[in-house]
């Protein structure tokens, strides 16, 4: 019987997840994928081949509702069903917000691990919460198959204690108010894609993008996290689909004092209204509708995302003390040539030589041969890391 991983996304209404099968060797190749949206409500679930053939498109409206736990029983039972015996699932590779200072890298889950993540759920509430769920309804579902929990902010621990720390009085960093970063998991896979596709930068000094509907940038120093944009939340850093990035704290003192707003209004403004969504007067979050309107604010809206790209660039850059290449990657980064070319652009200082054709093909390296630094486009698959980290510590 072949081996899969079983690689779970869990969020506040839904369950995303991939299954990845070990091939011949011990390479893993993604066999389905799909998600349980709408959760609690009316749950919709859909799962496609990894060649993008509908597998199941159905609404569990009959079925009992429940939430994470009656969603997943669900799911395991219709992974069951569709791969019959011909495959056994090894582990359930879990994406977590986040792993505190505790976990540098991804580990098996028991009793006593659920419990110190507990504790991390007030460095995470909107996230935390809901990627716990998942694993407890995994575990309770499936108590024989390991559970792998991987973390968004693991691939940033042993940085250099200045770039985690804050200027604040140190007994609040013994408490743990750190610059944690996130889209770890999906820089770790960068980083290893430039090995294996540039590997001229292996040990250079790289700049991610990670742009997508949450953003942030990770200077990479031969292969590892030097800094990133995000701090002690994924709030901080740059303007994203709807939050506000990095703000001056005597805003929120404002807004508290003079405006007479609780922390959870403040929560659900720096979280869900603003950013982009924000900037352009509640227009859209997603760029491809802020790209094709003639709106003014939706201009400035763009204006500023890429504004606060270029910014960090910098930022970034004199840190790690040069740059070999800015890398574009996630959902705007892959897809859209304007952003990547505005952003070339306006980071003017850098020299870049775009390559037309090649920025518009979107893959690879986009800048002409004498352009120092290079530019690339590499897709992250946070989800493949996931796996291959849950493939490891079962020793598959
Ligand atoms: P998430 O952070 O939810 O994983 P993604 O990485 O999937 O987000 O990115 C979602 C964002 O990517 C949305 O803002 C969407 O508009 C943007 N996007 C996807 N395709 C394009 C495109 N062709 N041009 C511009 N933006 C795009």
């Amino acid at each position: 019987m072949q081996k899969a991983i079983l690689v779970l996304n869990a969020g506040s209404s839904s369950i995303k997840f991939s299954v990845f099968r070990q091939n011949g060797g011990s390479d893993l190749e993604l066999d389905s994928k799909g998600q349980i949206e709408g959760i609690g409500v009316r749950p919709r679930f859909s799962a496609k081949s990894a060649s993008g053939e509908k597998l199941i498109e159905e609404e569990w409206e009959k079925k009992e509702s429940g939430g994470h736990g009656r969603a997943f029983a669900n799911l395991a039972a219709w992974l069951k069903g569709h791969y019959q015996d011909q495959v056994e699932l090894a582990a359930v590779g879990h994406r977590v917000l986040h792993g505190g200072q505790e976990y540098a890298k991804p580990i098996r889950v028991d009793a006593k691990v659920m419990e110190k993540l507990r504790s991390f759920i007030s460095l995470g509430p909107l996230h935390q919460p809901n990627n716990l769920a998942g694993i407890d309804a995994a575990m309770e579902e499936t108590p024989e198959i390991p559970q792998i929990a991987c973390f968004d902010t693991a691939f940033h621990r042993g940085r250099e204690p200045v770039t985690d720390r804050f200027a604040l009085p140190r007994k609040y960093e013994d408490l743990g108010v750190l610059r944690y970063g996130f889209h770890g998991l999906s820089y770790e896979y960068i980083a290893r894609a430039i090995g294996e596709q540039a590997p001229h930068l292996a040990d250079k000094r790289v700049v991610v993008a990670h742009l997508g509907n949450g953003s942030s940038m990770c200077a990479l120093k031969n292969g590892r996290s030097y800094d990133t944009t995000m701090g002690f939340t994924a709030l901080d850093g740059l303007c994203m689909g709807t939050r506000t990035g990095a703000i001056d704290a005597g805003v929120l003192l404002w807004l508290l004092q003079d405006q007479g707003m609780d922390a959870k209004q403040i929560e659900t403004l720096l979280y869900k209204e603003s950013g982009l969504l924000g900037i352009s007067g509640g227009l859209s979050s997603d760029m491809r509708d802020l790209l094709e309107s003639d709106d003014p604010k939706a201009a400035d809206a763009v204006e500023f995302f890429v504004y606060r790209i270029v910014k960090e660039l910098g930022a970034l850059t004199a840190a790690m003390g040069g740059l070999d290449a800015l890398v574009f990657t996630a959902g705007i980064g892959e897809n859209s040539a304007e952003i990547r070319k505005r952003v070339v652009e306006r980071a003017s200082a850098f020299g870049f030589k775009l390559d037309a054709a090649a920025n518009a093909n979107g893959r690879g390296c986009i800048t002409t041969e004498s352009s120092t630094p290079e530019v690339w486009v590499i897709p992250t698959n946070e989800e493949l890391m996931i796996a291959q980290h849950a493939a490891n510590i079962v020793g598959l």
